[in-house]
């Protein structure tokens, strides 16, 4: 346990002086242990004990209760290893990491093992605070959720919906992402974002792009089976301690040669074979450098690319005009280094590519991650374990929240905001259609990107007429959105000066909370952490998890989805809102909120995984295999642990998941999968579709584009639709109903019963 220092003296284990609390001093770790039967790992939790906690085991008398061991998820990045908690008579009193867990393996890094500590923190923030004159003042939940509420309606009244900005975050759980995001939408407005927007969007945009969908394909585990790893733009060692457990795995069981490319010499490098130092924001080039050398010596994956990729004749033109000696004009890089890393990437196959804020961070930041994609492709390293792009996304629900579309430019799903988006969450929702543009300044306003987060400032600052909204943003809520990792404080502090309202809900105090100096109009929230409550989560590689409650929310600290709710029904919207979710006092019920977003979210296959599922997997974590994450044997035989996304149709039809995406060597109905027909079937008279390529199992031996039930009705599959299946079908659009707007998950079903994936079958 981490202990926290002040004055350079150490303020003695808050573990011991709870215990000291609860016990009269006389219990300590090693007897809880004792006590639970968990003696096993003793001495690994020996080492873990603070100093203040080592006493003499004593004879004691009756304890005052047992300990409880509670399975949660890290909350600092998205590596997603288990916590398990020990907890007595409602008290946090120590953790362990979890050791069944297949992506963590028994470890922690030091921000894992602080979270205990963070939960506790001695500067939470306790209850609801106000600014009054430059004072931080005391206030009830009900009279913060009043005045601010009152202040916001006025603004709507007086300048739209637009003028209030709601800033999510990435460490809500899926529930409250997806709540946040449909309180939005009830709300009115496309102002909403999260951390996502600076972190990864461009990897989202660069990479769905490119084959489909914007994720990570393979995982952390997968990299078991890489023959060569190609890391650029990222510091797992410091950034994801516990992923190098799987790099140096595979480093070290298939002398697989470690390539690190980073302007830096950084602590993942240290463990490189090969270090690359190339110049900052120069990516493009090196990988043009790069594939230079791979296409001069014809090492390209030739039957691959004509088979599943499009364009890279025009590539391989490009690429011609980046020699050995442009390309060390540009990125510093010798050409003779860059050929051996060719050498090493073509004769050690598959090899993976990782990327992280390095690659992503740019101007250009879409074209990079566009780049690393081109060379997996031409190496034909994709849709193969072992290959892969594996992309380390930061937080731990940043790929969570970012599917669940707590963003000003898509709806959960990555759905978008056509008119044709809407009506498919209307139907969801069970509202009108209607009702929600009603909610709206305009029809046309609804269907526009809000302002992203790296923007925020502008809509308050920048003149009104040059901003496409009625007005200027007048009120801020920052939710769990620290903003020092921005760029732009200096006018930060000044749009925050300007607003009429600035609202900051987290569990501590943010710099949100000082970077201005304001004197008032400004409110402070107390959020609880994800320990004080349950949900899913989604782990880097497409995983769900499943937290449970580990505490009650300390002080007066009330979860996310709760906060949300007593917006909602200040607002008059509840009823409508929680229409289809239970409401326990002020508390919606979280597993509805999962049941909802499993009904809609069709389009990447956020709809197998329902809670009962998701707590089958925590439960017997020991059963999945820690390479391929496959259950092998126990009640979830075959599925892949946390059922990584896509895991299609209903949570009835038991799809595994999907471990490798666009792996065609598995039929889809375990796993398997094509690349994405995204583009329709031609371009300027060119197939688009895959040719001679297709899953094993499938019955269309050859590319094809995403279903509809008019495909279905035309290959003469409609038959195998159930008349449930049918009715609801019929009931959004007839025969235009296709595999994302089809609420019974018909047409996934049966396409996937004829070995086909549901979004078609082309060239990336
Ligand atoms: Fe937490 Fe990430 Fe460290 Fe694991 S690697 S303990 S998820 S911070």
């Amino acid at each position: 346990m981490l202990r926290k220092k002040a004055n350079g003296s150490t303020n003695g284990s808050r573990m011991a002086r709870a215990l000291t609390g609860l016990t009269g001093g006389a219990i300590d770790r090693r007897t809880f242990l004792r006590r639970s039967g968990l003696t096993v790992g003793g001495l690994a939790g020996a080492t873990a004990l603070g100093g203040g906690m080592v006493r003499k085991a004593q004879a004691q008398g009756a304890a005052t209760g047992a300990t409880e061991m509670i399975r949660s998820v890290c909350t600092h990045c998205s590596v997603g290893c288990t916590v398990e908690a020990e907890v007595q008579n409602g008290v946090w009193t120590g953790q362990e990491p979890g050791w069944d867990s297949p992506f963590n393996l028994g470890a922690h890094c030091a921000k894992g093992a602080s979270v205990r500590e963070h939960a506790h923190g001695e500067r939470r923030l306790k209850y609801p605070m106000k600014l009054v004159n430059g004072e931080w003042t005391r206030v009830s939940w009900q009279d913060a959720i009043n005045e601010i509420g009152d202040k916001m309606l006025s603004i709507r009244e007086e300048s739209g919906p637009d003028s209030v900005y709601w800033l999510g975050s990435a460490k809500h759980s899926n529930e409250q992402a997806y709540l946040y995001r449909k309180f939005a939408a009830f709300w009115g407005t496309n102002n909403i974002d999260h951390q996502a927007r600076i972190c990864h969007s461009t990897t989202v945009a660069g990479v769905a792009n490119t084959w489909g969908y914007g994720a990570m394909t393979n995982s952390y585990n997968d990299i078991h089976k890489s023959r060569a790893i190609f890391l650029i733009g990222g510091n797992p060692a410091e950034a994801h301690p516990v992923s190098m457990l799987h790099i140096l795995k595979a480093k070290e069981q298939n002398n697989a040669p470690l390539i690190v490319c980073d302007p830096r010499f950084t602590r993942t490098a240290a463990h490189a074979d090969e270090y690359v130092r190339l110049r900052s924001g120069t990516d493009v080039a090196l990988v043009w450098g790069i594939l230079w050398h791979i296409f001069e010596n014809g090492w390209e994956d030739q039957e691959f690319i004509r088979q599943r990729v499009w364009g890279m004749d025009e590539i391989r033109a490009e690429v011609a005009k980046w020699n050995p000696e442009e390309t060390e004009r540009v990125t510093g890089v010798p050409g003779s280094q860059l050929r051996r890393v060719a050498r090493t990437m073509a004769n050690n196959r598959p090899g993976t590519v990782i990327w992280c804020m390095g690659g992503t961070q740019h101007t250009n930041g879409n074209n990079n991650t566009r780049a690393y994609c081109v060379l997996q492709l031409a190496l034909g390293n994709m849709g193969v374990a072992g290959g892969g792009t594996n992309i380390f996304r930061g937080h731990d629900n940043v790929q969570g929240a970012t599917d669940l579309g707590v963003l000003m430019d898509t709806l959960p799903g990555y759905y978008g905001l056509a008119e044709g988006s809407w009506k498919h969450w209307a139907r969801v929702w069970q509202v009108d259609h209607d009702y929600l543009v009603g909610r709206f300044h305009d029809a046309e306003i609804m269907t526009k990107a809000g302002i992203p987060v790296s923007r925020w400032i502008d809509g308050v600052l920048e003149d009104k007429d040059n901003i496409d909204q009625p007005d200027n943003v007048r009120a801020m809520v920052l939710n769990g959105h620290a903003p020092n990792s921005q760029t732009r404080l200096t006018e930060m502090k000044t749009a925050m000066e300007k607003l009429d309202l600035l609202v900051v809900v987290d569990p501590y105090p943010t710099v949100s909370a000082v970077l201005h100096d304001r004197k008032d109009g400004a409110y402070l929230l107390p959020a609880a952490t994800q320990f004080e409550t349950y949900g899913s989560v989604t782990a880097s590689n497409r995983s769900l998890q499943w937290r449970e409650k580990v505490f009650d929310p300390l002080f007066e600290s009330k979860v996310d989805h709760e906060i949300i709710y007593l917006f909602a029904k200040k607002f008059g919207f509840a009823d409508e809102m929680f229409k289809n979710i239970a409401v326990n006092g002020d508390e919606p019920l979280v597993e509805d909120i999962t049941g909802e977003f499993n009904r809609g979210m069709w389009t990447i296959g956020y709809t197998g995984q329902s809670p009962e599922r998701l707590r089958l997997h925590m439960a017997n974590q020991h059963t999945f295999d820690r390479t391929t994450l496959r259950a092998n044997g126990g009640p979830a035989d075959g599925d892949y642990y946390g059922l990584p996304w896509p895991s299609w149709g209903t949570a009835e039809m038991g799809h595994p998941g999907t471990p490798n995406l666009y792996d065609t060597s598995m039929p889809v109905a375990e796993g398997g999968l094509t690349f994405r027909a995204r583009f329709g079937v031609e371009r300027n008279g060119e197939n688009l579709l895959a040719e001679g390529s297709y899953s094993v199992g499938s019955e269309i031996k050859d590319g094809y584009p995403e279903f509809t039930m008019a495909m279905l009705q035309s290959l003469g599959w409609d038959g195998d639709l159930t008349a449930e299946e049918r009715a609801s079908i019929e009931a959004v659009a007839g025969e235009k109903t296709n595999w994302k707007t089809d609420l019974s998950g018909g047409i996934q079903r049966v396409a996937i019963k004829h070995g086909c994936a549901p979004f078609g079958n082309a060239k990336a």
